[in-house]
């Protein structure tokens, strides 16, 4: 389709969505795809996944922007809006529809819900209304979603550390919805979207974003184009061991400049709690890069265990085939999920130990 405008050299984004300030974990997945591209002179983007327009919150943008600049995590290019790219999206999905590779779905939430799992394991969509005639008008007063078919066999792609990912398409991700039934294009479908569009060679996210990988490759497939490589990085946890989240109120940056760090004590704690510099260090966004260029590989001892281990099946249970709870880039940590082993949080740098420079 002529979607993918990937050029020489190593491209990467960070995609929060403007639902809150960013936590702790949202940060050092941003310094994380920072270093990844910075490293080898890459790209950076900045693009805000404001689509669901009912969970964007006021304000959480700008707070996005000034957290990033304040630690010198500095974007190419504006800040790219999901919001604006609607006509894009939209192209695509008709593209998909007269292509055949869709079907309208008329499942209702309840009925989705009850088709999982009883343990809310995750249950793949089971394809209950793949075989029956298209019927894309509204039932009942409601619209389908639209539904992406997905054809027998692995979905993988390329991982940055250790073998290459590989899901069961339709047992352990199923047809993905592209398009809610409010109408409302799915996270999904616009992330696989954009990352063609904007040329994105490397994707660093948070492992519990392995199954929405799965099922942002399968679309990228069903465009004909290849995927980006992806680094899933280990989830940030709290002290008791329960990923952060926006909604359990997790610190941000304003509460740890409240408590006096500075941006070199933030910088070095995201990156001693990744294994990258020993704990207490202190040291710029731009120090940190010069330092892992010159110890290449310290970013890949970090990483080369098994960071899928992260991954939680539970995350995406019955939110697949649901219209208002998507799992999206940063929800790293909705509170229902279980602790995975990964890292803990540190204490602040700076507090009692004294700062060790790097
Ligand atoms: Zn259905």
């Amino acid at each position: 389709m002529g979607l993918d405008l990937r050029q020489q050299g190593v491209s990467g984004r960070f995609a929060p969505s403007p639902s809150g300030a960013l936590h702790l974990g949202n940060l050092r997945t941003a310094l994380l795809s920072w270093l990844a591209a910075r490293r080898f002179d890459g790209r950076w983007l900045l693009r805000v996944d404001d689509l669901d327009r009912p969970r964007v919150r006021p304000g959480s943008e700008a707070s996005i922007v000034e957290d990033l600049r304040w630690l010198g995590l500095h974007w190419d290019g504006p800040v790219i809006r999901q919001s604006e790219r609607r006509g894009l999206y939209a192209s695509v999905l008709s593209w998909l529809r007269r292509s055949g590779r869709l079907y309208p779905c008329h499942c209702s939430r309840r009925l989705l819900a009850d088709i999982s799992a009883p343990h809310g394991g995750f249950t793949p969509y089971p394809g209950t209304c793949r075989m029956l005639e298209p019927f894309w008008g509204q039932r009942q007063g409601r619209w389908p979603s639209w539904r992406l078919r997905l054809s027998e066999g692995t979905v993988a792609w390329q991982e940055r550390w250790g073998p290459p990912g590989t899901l069961d398409g339709p047992r352990e991700i199923g047809d993905v919805v592209l398009r809610r039934a409010d109408g409302v294009v799915a996270y999904h479908l616009a992330t696989a979207v954009d990352e063609l569009t904007l040329g994105i060679s490397e994707v660093i996210r948070g492992a519990d974003l392995w199954a929405s990988t799965g099922a942002q490759v399968a679309i990228i497939e069903a465009l004909g184009v290849p995927p980006p490589r992806y680094g899933h990085v280990p989830v940030l946890c709290d002290d008791d061991g329960r990923r952060l989240s926006k909604r359990t109120a997790a610190e941000g940056l304003v509460a740890l400049r409240e408590q006096g760090l500075d941006g070199p004590g933030v910088i070095g704690w995201l990156a001693a709690s990744a294994g990258l510099v020993p704990a207490g260090s202190r040291l710029s966004a731009g120090e940190l890069l010069a330092d892992l260029r010159r110890r290449p590989r310290a970013w890949d001892e970090a990483f080369g265990a098994d960071a899928k281990d992260a991954e939680t099946n539970e995350d995406n249970e019955v939110r697949e085939g649901t219209e208002d709870a998507e799992e999206t880039e940063d929800a790293e940590g909705t509170e229902d999920t279980k602790a995975s082993e990964s890292f803990r949080i540190p204490p602040p740098a700076g507090s009692g130990e004294g700062g060790q420079s790097v």
